[in-house]
């Protein structure tokens, strides 16, 4: 690890570059050979996405309510309209049922979320795409390494969006996100608008944005990167584990665990499960020492930030139900199975004192 930041260190080639250049071929190798373009982050992925789609004033882009601001805020800040559509209650991802009704000849792109790691069911979301002449724009910040129907997230629809931030399951030691797309010139646009849009040096043709992935990051992710496949199956096997515990302590009583469609492979970024009383029950783990966390307290179409498009409570009760009830437990590739069972013991004793 020292070595590699040693001689890059030595190289003073900190932005871009030789590391950066064999980072994209290596992802590019793990995904199946689909062309990758590095960026700054995650959210500049999806910026950069739809700055390579001429996405702007007067369009729309269908995406989820429940899911992390940058998913709408990169369409807004373009001047374009986030039209959302509720999500499936079971997977979390929008629900494909309701994409015909918010179709409108202002429609440009869908923009799918992989939340939590699970694939969204993209077949019909392709479909309708397809149909409408519409891009199709994937959300796989939580998702690398996942699959649908045995195909890699990220490289199903026109551009799939990647982050590395540190927490991510392949995390970089700062910022960091990563493009796919298989079509040549738009692979090509994309390398344009991270540099400014320009073609050659001090040439630009399009107006892009500064958005480089440093090498130093690029380094530390070539470290990485081989170990992913290994952390995300360990990943599945602590979920299997927490899905096995909860369903001996017959906890779907008062809870709902996590549900998979079948043609979807998740990696489990996030254990999420949901009950009516999550706050109480996130005290009780919190008093006996775990910490668990809240993907999302607050729906998109509610943020102050997005108050200018006119959505209501209401719009879509599965998401702000969501939002109500999910709690997302500890997982990661290092959790030990004790540690695993004292969490679904204290959700049990949670339970236990609350119905006596
Ligand atoms: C993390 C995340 C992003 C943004 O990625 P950054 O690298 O933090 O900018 C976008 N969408 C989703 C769903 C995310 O989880």
């Amino acid at each position: 690890m020292l070595a590699s930041l040693d001689s890059l260190l030595a190289s003073q080639q900190f932005i871009l570059g030789p590391v950066v250049a064999a980072l994209e071929d290596e992802l590019s190798a793990w995904l199946g050979g689909v062309p990758v373009i590095t960026c700054a982050s995650g959210t500049d992925a999806l910026l950069l996405a739809l700055l390579a789609l001429k996405i702007g004033h007067g369009d729309e882009v269908i995406t989820s309510p429940f899911s992390f601001i940058a998913t709408a805020s990169v369409i807004a800040l373009l001047g374009a309209r986030p039209v959302f559509v509720d999500i499936d209650p079971v997977t979390f991802n929008l629900d494909p049922a309701a994409l015909d009704a918010a179709i409108t000849p202002r429609t440009r792109a869908i923009l799918p979320v992989h939340l939590y790691g699970c694939p969204a069911v993209m077949d019909p979301i392709l479909e309708t795409a397809r149909r409408h002449h519409l891009a199709v724009i994937e959300d796989a910040a939580q998702a690398i390494g996942a699959e649908y129907r045995g195909r890699q997230v990220g490289t199903l629809g026109k551009i799939g969006c990647f982050s590395f931030y540190p927490t991510k399951n392949l995390g970089a030691a700062g910022d960091g996100g990563m493009l796919t797309a298989s079509d040549p010139e738009l692979a090509h646009a994309l390398r344009m608008l991270r540099v400014h849009g320009a073609d050659q040096p001090y040439h630009h043709a399009l107006l892009g944005i500064n958005s480089r992935l440093d090498a130093m990051q690029a380094a530390i992710l070539r470290l990485k990167l081989p170990h992913l496949a290994a952390w995300n199956e360990k990943r599945r096997q602590k979920a299997r584990a927490y899905l096995d515990l909860f369903c001996a302590r017959n906890l779907d009583r008062f809870l709902t665990v996590p549900q998979v469609p079948a043609e979807c492979l998740p990696v489990w970024h996030q254990f999420v499960i949901r009950m009516p009383d999550r706050e109480s029950v996130r005290q009780y783990l919190q008093s006996r020492g775990i910490s668990t966390q809240v993907y999302y307290p607050i729906p998109l179409h509610l943020q102050p930030a997005l108050a200018r498009f006119g959505y209501r409570r209401g719009d879509f009760p599965q998401a702000e139900l969501a939002c109500r009830e999910v709690l997302a437990l500890p997982i990661y590739p290092e959790l030990s199975q004790q540690h695993q069972e004292y969490i679904v013991d204290v959700i049990c004793n949670f339970y236990d004192h609350s119905s006596s």
